[in-house]
């Protein structure tokens, strides 16, 4: 298709292609966007100008995104009457990678969210969460620069597959007189009652992209976190397959703790090898407080992804910063994770921040690293000069208040150190 809720196809772009297990990417990539709504306005701006700035540096001109928009949020229903168009949904589909700023939940029933479709559509059954921390950003713990972990939470599954039924309702009655009649088991029956599905495909699959991005990113750690000791059979089960596709199909680099402790190794992680363990999930949120850096990977369910990814990039006081992305091995949808913060929309003053960093993310999906080193080089850089928008600039003595456009001049200014050469 060449256009889609009417806006054409750049020219001058070709699409992502999926082939033999990987993207293939030509130097003009379209990559379809959705600015977001209130805050996204500002901050995707902003973001787009350090996206091209560094990719120009980054590649000189032979490699250049072909942006292009799609419509979804305030702005599509203002156009054409509907909060998700279906070409909004099927661009992301043809165009395989895409990046979105934060959208307003409409209020009122009936209306489809991006995000569940997508996720449903595109099956992108994974949600990863980087999080590091940046010198200088304030933070609520001693030692922030302890956490430096990528968090890959099952997207598909787990109490998020909806299956619940109100107290009261003959639905609850009926499944409640079902499981005393054919297990006998009791539950009270005023009760409200949730189903909690995990399956092994869904569970492989989560933990078979962690370790492969470990591999690829030459990290040692891959941790299970689940609550197995409670839930035998979804948890337990989780942290069982997740030991099973360690051992079958990654058995030449995963070690166990109990591998090891044992000669040759003595409990050193040999080089080009994995440590696969797992943690139930209280005990891994003292950990992170307390043990952050012996943490590299993480591999969870949904629930547990969910708290903890916020509980982690709290930490780094990354909340507004925190970038992410829904993805398959065939799909991305980089994302930022903060809301539309509406009361400061169109004031050019929000961080962009998490946009940006789903950006570094997107770009080492497309395996242009340098493009991605150098973004996130440049922020570290401004972040350290205490050069930082308004939610930063409270918190840190001493600091220069920037507008939103002009953090991102400060990172394009800072893009100019010398990029290192990726291996
Ligand atoms: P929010 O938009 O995340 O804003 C809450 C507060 O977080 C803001 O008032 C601001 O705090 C801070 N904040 C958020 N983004 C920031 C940024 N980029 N820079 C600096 N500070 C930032 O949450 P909300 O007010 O609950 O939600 C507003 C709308 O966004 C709702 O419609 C919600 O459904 C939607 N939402 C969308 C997404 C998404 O698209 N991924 C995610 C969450 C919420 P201070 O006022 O203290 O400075």
């Amino acid at each position: 298709m060449r256009s889609f809720n009417g806006i054409s196809v750049p020219a001058e772009g070709e699409a992502i292609e999926y082939r033999d297990g990987r993207f293939v990417v030509p130097d003009r990539p379209i990559i379809p966007f959705i600015e977001g709504d209130g805050t996204g306005r500002d901050i995707w701006a902003a973001s787009r100008r350090v996206f091209d700035a560094a990719v120009r540096q980054a590649y000189g001109g032979k490699r250049q995104v072909a942006w292009y928009e799609v419509l979804a949020g305030e702005k599509a229903f203002s156009k054409l009457g509907t909060w998700l168009p279906d070409d909004t949904v099927e661009a992301a589909r043809q165009f395989r990678i895409a990046i979105k700023g934060p959208l307003t939940t409409p209020v009122g029933g009936g209306i489809r969210s991006l995000n569940v479709t997508l996720r449903q559509v595109l099956d992108l059954y994974a949600c990863v969460r980087p999080v590091k921390y940046y010198p200088g950003v304030p933070s609520p713990v001693l030692h922030p620069e302890r956490m430096d972990l990528v968090i890959f939470r099952e997207n598909t599954e787990d109490v998020y597959a909806g299956i619940e039924f109100r107290e009261g309702t003959p639905e609850a009655q009926k499944l409640i007189a079902f499981l005393d009649r054919e297990f006998g088991k009791k539950i009270k029956p005023d009760s409200g009652v949730g189903i909690k599905p995990m399956s092994v495909s869904g569970s492989k699959r989560l933990v078979r992209m962690g370790i492969e991005y470990a591999r690829e990113h030459k990290r040692n750690r891959v941790t299970l976190v689940h609550k197995g000791n409670i839930q035998k059979f979804t948890e337990g089960a989780f942290r069982d397959w997740g030991y099973q596709v360690a051992k079958e199909e990654f058995g030449d680099v995963c070690l166990t703790e109990e591998e090891l402790a044992q000669p040759p190794y003595n409990g050193q992680i040999p080089a080009g090898k994995i440590l696969i363990n797992d943690r139930i999930a209280d005990s891994m949120f003292q950990q992170v407080l307390t043990r952050a850096d012996e943490y590299q990977v993480v591999c969870t369910p949904n629930l547990n992804g969910d708290y903890l990814s916020d509980a982690c990039a709290a930490q780094v006081g990354g909340l507004g910063m925190a970038p992410g992305a829904n993805m398959s091995r065939e799909y991305a949808f980089f994302e930022a994770t903060h809301g539309t913060a509406p009361k400061y929309a169109d004031k050019d003053m929000v961080n962009p921040g998490s946009v940006l960093l789903s950006g570094v993310m997107m770009f080492h999906t497309l395996g242009w690293h340098e493009a991605a080193d150098a973004i996130e080089q440049a922020l570290a850089r401004t972040i350290a000069q205490k050069r930082v928008t308004y939610d930063l600039e409270r918190l840190m003595p001493g600091a220069t208040r920037l507008k939103t456009s002009e953090f991102a001049s400060a990172l394009i200014e800072n893009l100019g150190a010398a990029v290192p050469a990726r291996a």
